[in-house]
């Protein structure tokens, strides 16, 4: 097998990537900054049995220039990175590895700062903050972001439903796929909210968990994105949107959790021009990071709820600008937030 860095289709001028190797302890992994012209790098780990090691480096690629994007548009004063470690989270991470991926982080002297991700955990991260300061989302600071990724999601799906269907989301059929950390939450607020939930999962007993407790429908994973709903929630991992699978795809919304939701960036053109409203990824699930940013960025609870309550907002503006335009509303997030990070920006408005 080989790969590419340089060349890699998803290069995208990272400024730095790192791999990291730690014999005792089993550890290997990448640590990928893509851009740290407004701060800081912060962004999760992911833990994953990754195929193969070009499918890491892909991912931690993707991962972290959805980072980038997705701190300037939160108008937070953060770079964007992220890390992926090489194993299944179940059976091969332990507390020994995850100092060693502390020792990591700690050699890049703060140009990378760590949090959760998918297989990482609170508990994860009290273990790397042993070994290093540059950590976020520990026990003793903020703890779980999923909540808060959970709530700027539902936030902004109401907001897409009123502008799709004119309505609440009363009696709104939502298709979430995934009932992790994030997913779970997310049903729990849209069936507070009246909508009937449809729910996929790889883990049967959690989608029988999501029966008994929300009433929801339960569908197979591989018909979730066809199934008869009005949203289509994704809350798994990225990719789910191709050229193969978006014919299929029966709702008119797509909001969901997941990272990096576009397989290439002509599929959000794709959505668009099958009447879908697609509202892009990084934009509304910032909620996670915005609460980890907290600690990095010094402002309260307060603070971090208003930021929170703006997501719908800034939502409702790259809709309405890709009405405008013409323009898919992925694109037209993608402007909006390289206008905050490149260097010939105008710097942002409100300094965090
Ligand atoms: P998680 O690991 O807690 O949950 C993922 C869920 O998806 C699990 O229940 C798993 O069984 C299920 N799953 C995995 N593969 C699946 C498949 N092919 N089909 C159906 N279900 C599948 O992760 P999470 O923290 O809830 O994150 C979910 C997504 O949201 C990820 O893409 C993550 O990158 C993204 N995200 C999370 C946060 C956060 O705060 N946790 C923030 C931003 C983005």
């Amino acid at each position: 097998m080989s790969f590419s860095l340089f060349s890699h289709p998803d290069f995208d001028d990272h400024a730095q990537v790192s791999f990291v190797a730690d014999a005792a302890t089993g550890l290997r992994a990448i640590i990928a900054v893509h851009d740290d012209t407004l701060g800081p790098a912060l962004g999760g780990c992911r833990i994953w049995p990754y195929a193969d090691e070009a499918e890491a480096l892909t991912d931690a690629l993707r991962l972290s220039r959805g980072m980038t994007y997705k701190a300037a548009l939160a108008g937070l004063r953060l770079g964007g990175g992220k890390s992926v470690i090489l194993a299944d989270s179940k059976t091969q991470k332990t507390p020994a590895m995850m100092r060693a991926m502390g020792r990591a982080v700690q050699a890049l002297a703060g140009r990378y700062i760590i949090a959760e991700d998918v297989g990482a955990t609170v508990a994860d991260m009290d273990q790397i903050a042993q070994e290093t300061a540059h950590v976020s989302g520990v026990s003793a600071g903020v703890g779980d972001p999923s909540p808060w990724t959970a709530e700027g999601v539902f936030l902004c799906l109401q907001a897409a439903a009123r502008r799709q269907f004119g309505s609440d989301l009363k009696g709104v059929r939502v298709c979430v796929k995934g009932l992790g950390s994030v997913g779970w939450k997310l049903a729990e607020r849209l069936h507070a909210a009246g909508a009937v939930l449809l729910v996929a999962d790889i883990r049967p007993e959690t989608v029988a968990r999501a029966v008994a407790a929300f009433g929801a429908e339960a569908v197979a994973v591989e018909d979730a994105l066809a199934a008869d709903a009005d949203v289509f929630a994704p809350c798994a991992l990225g990719a789910e949107l191709s050229a193969e699978t978006i014919p299929s795809l029966r709702a008119t919304v797509v909001c969901g959790a997941a990272n990096n939701q576009l397989a290439t960036a002509a599929d959000g053109a794709r959505l668009a021009a099958g009447g879908v409203l697609y509202c892009p990824d990084y934009l509304v699930n910032a909620g996670g990071l915005i609460r980890v940013a907290q600690t990095t960025l010094g402002f309260d609870d307060a603070a971090a709820r208003a930021r929170l309550e703006a997501l719908p907002r800034t939502l409702e503006a790259v809709l309405a600008g890709a009405q405008a335009q013409g323009l898919p509303p992925a694109e037209v997030a993608d402007a909006m937030a390289r206008a905050q990070f490149r260097a010939e920006a105008a710097p942002l408005a409100k300094a965090s």
